[in-house]
């Protein structure tokens, strides 16, 4: 079945003039500048490969500046003289500017990115306002303590008073991945500038223009000069330099495992604090008990939502055998249920993947699968006139050795398997070098809570699948990735702690 794709213009009157200046440039101490080598590269909608802007591509020189600027603002009065009121209203300010602004970002993250535009304007655009309100609410609250201390080497007749105090940790890289630009940017500004830290955000080459944008308002709600900075460009070149470069006091990084342990090799040099949001290849479980009328379309959003482009996508779905045949079925009607199309079109259910080599490598998963004997349930095809969309997909008949099993996908693609009983289950949903999330489905809370605590993973939910609120910290154990993001832990990552002790 082909696939026709209509041209669609933005309606808001700020996403056009945003996409109107053609070139994008680098924001470095408050001020847009080219890259210093002149260089470029270009970002499409991936629906139909229309030319959407010509951005600056960073290299060593602009990143040098950037952190330049980054540290001269972390030590500035404009910044560190903030008391934490004024830090927690700016952040509160960018929250308010990012929903007002919310009907023109999500088109232009769904022209940039293709993801529905209801997924960027009720889901992703509003959920990065939240985490800017979230930490706003921390920056009053960073409080050290007063410690009692046992040992007595103090002089006579002297004391000894100690306590901590958390300071910023400094200068922050922020590397985000393509699947959710503006909410991965959000989760990692929010909390550093709530910390008082200073940042430069290096966005996916595939998706730089929201975070650009974001600049834009972030400079509306008064943030001083070099406080963020945001570095446009490749990852070898603008990402390599950033992580690598000596000023720089923390990485926080979501993106692959591969690019991970990269990144884990260039912050050796200075000894930078690592968070690490990787992959994931998160399973679902449902017991025999489970309300399907819950599990077929919570199972099905957790895998189709954003074409699959989720980390924690319910990509292996492990069902008991009594309910694996109403499942698979359930399953492969909503895929055929949901319409492609390009994301700004209101009726579009799912919109392409990023690019076409991001379709090509799912549809290179499924045709090795299918040599392999797996079987293809719903979807199995790469359409569209750019061949960047692919069908959702259902696919049974795997084998837990199989590389669809073991390697994120990023796609719409789901393997369906039978089990017979609970240990059976669990050594499936184990059996990953992964561990970001998980689900389990049944009707038995008391069983839904002794499967969460034997599922190797950062998250576990329990009758949903990819529910997100700040307030929930949310990381990776395996190699999905070092600490935690959201919640107070996600605080914690931009914070150092100083212990002072004094002879009183
Ligand atoms: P990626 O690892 O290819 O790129 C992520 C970022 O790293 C990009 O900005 C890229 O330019 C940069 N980069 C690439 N090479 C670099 C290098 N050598 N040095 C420094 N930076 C470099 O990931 P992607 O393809 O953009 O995103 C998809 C991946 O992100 C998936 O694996 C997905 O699971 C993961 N992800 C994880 C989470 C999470 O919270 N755990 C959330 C979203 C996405």
């Amino acid at each position: 079945m082909t696939l026709s794709i209509p041209s669609l213009e933005p309606s808001t009157q700020g996403a056009r003039a945003f996409l109107s200046k053609q070139r994008k440039t680098l924001l470095i101490d408050g001020a847009w500048f080219d890259a210093s080598s002149g260089q470029t590269f270009t970002t499409y909608d991936p629906a139909n490969g229309r030319l959407l802007a010509e951005l600056a591509a960073a290299g060593e020189a602009d990143v040098n500046a950037a952190v330049a600027a980054a540290r001269r603002a972390f030590e500035s009065d404009a910044w560190r003289g903030l008391t934490p009121s004024a830090r927690g209203k700016l952040l509160w300010r960018i929250a308010d500017l990012i929903d007002a602004h919310a009907d023109e970002l999500a088109e232009l993250e769904t022209l940039d990115q293709g993801k529905s535009l209801k997924t960027g304007r009720f889901g992703e655009i509003p959920a990065a306002a939240e985490q800017f309100r979230y930490f706003a609410g921390f920056a009053t609250k960073i409080l050290g303590k007063t410690i009692p201390t046992s040992i007595g080497y103090q002089p006579a007749g002297r004391k000894i008073f100690a306590y901590t105090t958390r300071e910023p940790i400094g200068v922050v890289a922020a590397i985000t991945p393509w699947n959710s630009p503006m909410l991965m940017a959000a989760m990692k500004l929010a909390p550093a500038l709530a910390a008082g830290c200073t940042v430069v955000l290096k966005p996916a080459e595939e998706t730089s223009l929201t975070a650009l944008r974001l600049g834009e308002l972030m400079i509306e709600a008064g943030l001083p000069a070099g406080v963020v900075n945001i570095v446009t460009g490749l990852g070898e070149a603008a990402g390599a330099a950033l992580t690598g470069h000596p000023d720089v006091d923390k990485v926080a990084f979501t993106g692959s495992t591969e690019v991970g342990k990269l990144i884990v090799g260039a912050a050796r040099g200075n000894l930078k604090k690592l968070t690490l949001e990787l992959g994931g290849k998160s399973p679902a479980i449902v017991m025999s008990d489970a309300d399907m009328d819950l599990a077929i379309p919570g199972i099905a959003r957790g895998i189709f939502a954003n074409a699959g482009q989720v980390c924690v996508a319910g990509s292996r779905v492990y069902a008991h055998r009594a309910v694996y045949e109403q499942l698979v079925e359930g399953l492969a009607r909503e895929a055929d249920k949901l319409k492609l199309g390009h994301g700004l079109d209101p009726q579009t259910d799912l919109g392409p993947l990023v690019n076409r080599k991001q379709a090509d490598r799912v549809a290179g998963f499924i045709s090795e699968a299918t040599n392999e004997g797996v079987e293809i349930i719903a979807g199995g095809a790469q359409v569209g006139e750019e061949k960047t969309f692919y069908r959702p997909t259902v696919v049974t008949g795997v084998r837990q050795d199989l590389r669809m099993m073991q390697e994120e996908i990023f796609g719409p693609v789901v393997a369906v398997t039978p089990f017979d009983d609970v240990d059976e289950a669990i050594s499936y949903a184990n059996d990953s070098p992964y561990g970001l999330a998980a689900s389990v489905w049944t009707a038995d809370l008391s069983a839904a809570h002794r499967l969460s605590a034997r599922v190797r993973s950062g998250t576990v939910w329990i009758n949903c699948h990819s529910y997100f609120s700040p307030e929930l910290p949310k990381g990776g154990h395996k190699q999905s990735g070092w600490g935690y993001e959201n919640g107070a832990p996600g605080l914690e990552n931009y914070l150092e702690l100083k212990t002072v002790c004094a002879v009183i």
